[in-house]
């Protein structure tokens, strides 16, 4: 038996690599998802065949509940509060792997190799954890989402993890002889869970993202090494499948959003901070009944939706404006940044849901090409993404690649007022005369342009 289970955890690995070759196109990524989905329900259910596993009293219904809960949770959940699900969908996988050390951990015999990789499986799980379990109250809005600091935050977060260290250290060299292992294991796994909870707190609930990407990363390391600790091939690549997407994906949006991961991981990471700059130009409001005719007029127009789209849950709303237009004959284009709104691939997963079919979809740099042709850039509750700001120097945003929306002949934004982008920043696009502002709800706005489209 044992030769068969090892076989079809080969299988379930290979699975779990078309998957995730499936989830890097977004025409793919739904059955990238069934395929990694399946190769899991096989992981799990071969696991049983292993021979030697006890305790099915209290396995199977500790799978069974879980696999209730997060099949309702995953049905529930509302797009919007899909990055604090993650999160702690994210702590759990983490939790695991820090469970499966602390196992093997107080198991006698292991060799020194095996605590090893084990104590720093553990190290990883439980900073894991524990920041995750932050992101998820930071997000879901249950404690402050404003960065938690005090005086001299990062010299006692790194003694205290030292010391957490320290006590691994102290486990390997004299395990279970010379001090009894319950005292160097105790402080080791609180010291370092701690650490988890004091490395999350500075960061800025609206950032938390690019801080789940990173757990989600160390998550993968920490299943990844626990399956080398217990020699189970499945975990192993599948943690190393996760350690390294999820690396790509923190660095990615890092990058986009122009801060650095050693920022991050320094937990200086998520200040917003507001500067004393004044923009040239004023705000010019128009009407929707104007806005109608502009979009009738074109032959090109941008569709640039941001974070209030999101918010506003307006994408349904841009779905029939763009069919309109195109039943008209405009040609219409989404121009996505990779970081608007407030997850990686949140615009996607929003015009997704809505339908719009994936060939308007474009990227920044397919975009930024085409931009000086277009006649009409429709900007929906997008700010930072477009913000010329970020050409120049000494701004927050300096340095961040944005979508040249400024390049197109006339451009009209759809947000609520005089409110900020995330960077809190002022929008030096919203000044330009050929800009004209439309205030109001986004899928208010798309509601009252559509009917005097329909006039027309
Ligand atoms: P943004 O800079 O956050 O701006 C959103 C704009 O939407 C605001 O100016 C707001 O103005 C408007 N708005 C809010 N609710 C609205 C509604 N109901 N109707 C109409 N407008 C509404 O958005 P963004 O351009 O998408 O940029 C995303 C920012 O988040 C970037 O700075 C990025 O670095 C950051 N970020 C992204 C991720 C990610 O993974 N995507 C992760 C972390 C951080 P009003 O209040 O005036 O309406």
């Amino acid at each position: 038996m044992i030769d068969i289970s090892q076989l079809i955890y080969v299988l379930t690995i290979v699975a779990f690599v078309i998957g995730l070759i499936r989830m890097g196109n977004p025409a793919t990524a739904r059955s990238g998802i069934l395929w990694a989905g399946i190769a899991m329900a096989f992981s799990i259910g071969i696991t049983f065949f292993v021979p030697g596993l006890s305790n099915l009293i209290l396995i199977l219904p500790a799978v069974l509940i879980g696999a209730i809960i997060g099949f309702v949770a995953a049905r529930r959940v509302a797009i919007v509060n899909m990055p604090q699900m993650v999160a702690i969908y994210n702590g759990m996988g983490a939790g695991a792997a820090s469970t499966i050390a602390a196992i093997e951990l107080i198991k006698l015999g292991n060799s020194s190799f095996n605590i090893t990789i084990a104590l720093a499986g553990a190290i990883i799980g439980n900073v894991s954890i524990a920041g995750s379990v932050i992101a998820f109250l930071k997000l879901q809005g249950w404690i402050r989402q404003k960065p938690v600091t005090f005086f001299l935050q990062q010299a006692v977060n790194l003694i205290i993890v030292a010391i957490g260290v320290f006590f691994g250290i102290l486990f390997l060299l004299h395990g279970n002889f010379l001090i009894p292992y319950t005292s160097a294991l105790i402080p080791f796994f609180v010291l370092t869970i701690g650490y988890g909870f004091l490395m999350a707190l500075p960061i800025g609930g609206a950032d938390m993202p690019v801080l789940i990407s990173l757990y989600n990363a160390m998550t993968g390391i920490a299943v990844g090494l626990e399956g080398f600790a217990i020699s189970n091939y499945a975990m192993v690549v599948a943690g190393i499948l996760v350690g390294a997407a999820g690396t790509i994906l923190t660095l990615a949006m890092a990058n986009a959003m122009n801060r650095s991961v050693g920022a991050i991981l320094a937990g200086g990471f998520g200040k917003t901070q507001s500067e004393d700059r004044t923009v040239s130009g004023n705000l010019k409001p128009i009407s929707s009944e104007d806005v109608a005719v502009m979009l009738a007029y074109s032959s090109t127009v941008a569709i640039v939706p941001g974070f209030g789209m999101a918010s506003a849950q307006a994408q349904f709303k841009v779905r029939d404006l763009s069919d309109m237009l195109i039943s008209r004959g405009i040609k219409v284009f989404f121009a996505i940044h990779p970081v608007a709104g407030r997850m990686p691939g949140h615009m996607n997963v929003l015009l997704a849901e809505a339908g719009v079919p994936y060939d308007l979809l474009q990227d920044r740099d397919e975009a930024n090409r085409a931009f000086q042709d277009v006649d009409v850039s429709l900007v929906i509750g997008a700010n930072d993404v477009v913000n010329p700001a970020a050409r120049i120097q000494g701004t927050t945003l300096y340095g961040m690649p944005i979508l040249d929306v400024d390049k197109s002949k006339n451009v009209i934004v759809l947000k609520r007022g005089a409110g900020k982008g995330f960077a809190g920043i002022e929008n030096d696009l919203f000044y330009m005369d050929k800009t004209k502002m439309l205030y109001g709800d986004a899928q208010e706005s798309l509601s009252k342009i559509i009917q005097e489209l329909k006039k027309l």
